[in-house]
């Protein structure tokens, strides 16, 4: 099966001179999800330049049942935006639509389109001398549609909330074409549901986010960051508390990192040091923003650091003396899921449980692992002031890629059990797609895939948004 020729046609006069491609070699790199777990097929993709381009082509796709996959940046890692293999699908890219709108420092906002980069509305944010807090790894070349769309996360979450925390309202086409002008400013609107947060996570199954208004921040004036070693998760955590009490709960990020991560890093990543003499087992990366001048926070920064010493909760720590060495800090947690490549396969997760509950989960999760795939390699790292953790396995070294993935299944059920019995999520900030879908629908309960159907088909009747995506 695949879209008849009169439908392609009347999809690229739609899109418009420059709007859409046919050519295999330039539709590829949109066929693949970014890990390689996933590949797909279609013979079309388009790229609107505007909202009302998207309108009339969704109209189309509705009259005649073509099915629409919307991408942004395409760097999501649960096949979210990658089609299935049947040719039958078009991909719709929002990429040519990355203008910034309005940027309004008093009302403190910025309406932005959805193809427009994370980093581009970080910089915009930035010329208003104000802070869209958003962060994650793949910021150069993520959009923020997508962002909304999957509801990212990343490493700032514990300060400022996900992506869904960060909007005002969006404009939405719907999958019968309608626009839906929810582009609202206000910072309060009690006027009934709130449909926006319908789409921001739908991952592109309820139609298809075209703009947003977004909150911004004040600029934070100085930045302290510290890598701690400490001596296990749970210390970790009491870390955190102890932090978020000396600072004035100014911690932006608090990310932990198991040794084996670290030794990752260093062994793979070019120009890449240990800021410690000695090895340790756990460690710590934790940022302090905000103050009214550079340094301002240093003093609550040393103090957190030396009380952490006494009471036995770090075995050492660094603090960043400029800028440079703070990225040197970054670079060894964000390097990581880089580095894990060369050391052969990985099995993923995306965990969240209370915060309280995470290193019990942890240690529960390691011997769970061990236990099954002897000689595994459990490379725990990941957002634990938001209790999220990428407990990602790597193989046995010397072991078969290919022998060692096929298990991906059996362990992923072993993990996500001991998530599920500490009352967390399986999927914490990367979305379901088409990774999560089948799990979905045996962790979450009756009535809630219930509602969770019961929405899909009150706006997306004809099932063409995005389908076998997510429900
Ligand atoms: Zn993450």
């Amino acid at each position: 099966m695949t879209v008849a020729p009169a439908i392609v046609e009347r999809l690229c006069a739609a899109a418009g001179p420059g709007g859409w491609t046919m050519d295999q070699h330039d539709i590829a790199p949109h066929l693949v999800e970014a890990r390689g777990l996933f590949r797909g097929a279609s013979p079309l993709l388009l790229k609107p330049p505007d909202t009302a381009a998207v309108a009339t082509i969704m109209a189309i796709c509705h009259e005649t049942r073509t099915k629409v996959v919307p991408q942004g940046g395409n760097t999501g890692l649960v096949g979210g935006a990658t089609p299935f293999d049947g040719g039958d699908e078009v991909l719709l890219s929002l990429a040519r639509m990355n203008r910034v709108r309005a940027i309004d420092a008093l009302d403190n906002t910025l309406t932005v389109e959805a193809g427009c980069t994370l980093a581009a509305v970080q910089q915009a944010a930035a010329s208003a001398d104000r802070l869209f807090p958003l962060r994650i790894a793949s910021e150069g070349s993520c959009t923020i549609g997508g962002n909304l769309s999957t509801n990212a996360g990343g490493t700032q979450v514990i300060r400022y909330g996900n992506t869904r925390d960060l909007v005002l309202g969006i404009e939405a086409v719907l999958p019968d074409g309608r626009v839906w002008n929810g582009l609202r400013a206000l910072r309060k609107d009690n006027t009934g549901y709130d449909l926006k947060q319908l789409f921001i996570g739908g991952e592109g199954t309820l139609g298809v986010i075209t703009a947003a208004v977004l909150k911004l921040f004040p600029r934070p004036r100085d930045v302290q960051t510290a890598m701690v070693a400490v001596p296990s998760p749970a210390a970790g955590i009491e870390l955190l508390s102890l932090g978020r009490g000396l600072t004035g709960d100014q911690l932006t990020a608090f990310e932990l990192m198991a040794r084996i991560g670290l030794d990752f890093v260093l062994r793979h990543v070019p120009a890449t040091a240990d800021p410690f003499r000695d090895r340790h087992d756990w460690y710590a990366l934790i940022e302090v923003s905000g103050g009214d001048s550079p340094g301002a926070l240093r003093p609550a920064m040393e103090a957190l650091l030396e009380t952490a010493l006494e009471r036995g909760l770090a075995v050492d720590a660094v603090l960043a003396e400029s800028v440079a060495q703070a990225q040197a800090l970054w670079r060894l947690r964000e390097d990581l899921s880089d580095a894990q490549k060369p050391e052969g396969g990985s099995i993923k997760h995306d965990i969240s449980v209370p915060v309280s509950r995470m290193a019990d989960f942890i240690a529960r999760a390691d011997v769970a692992v061990r236990a099954l795939v002897p000689n595994c390699r459990p490379v725990a790292f990941g957002h634990v002031g938001d209790g999220n953790v990428h407990f990602n396995v790597s193989q046995p070294v010397g072991a078969d890629r290919a022998v060692f993935l096929a298990r991906w299944g059996e362990v992923n059920k072993v993990v996500h059990d001991i998530a599920a019995g500490l009352d967390g999520s399986i999927s914490a900030e990367h979305g379901i797609g088409r990774l999560k879908r089948d799990e979905l629908v045996h962790y979450k309960g009756a009535v809630e895939l219930d509602l969770m159907r019961a929405v899909k088909a009150a706006l997306d009747p004809r099932g063409i948004m995005n389908p076998g995506k997510m429900v």
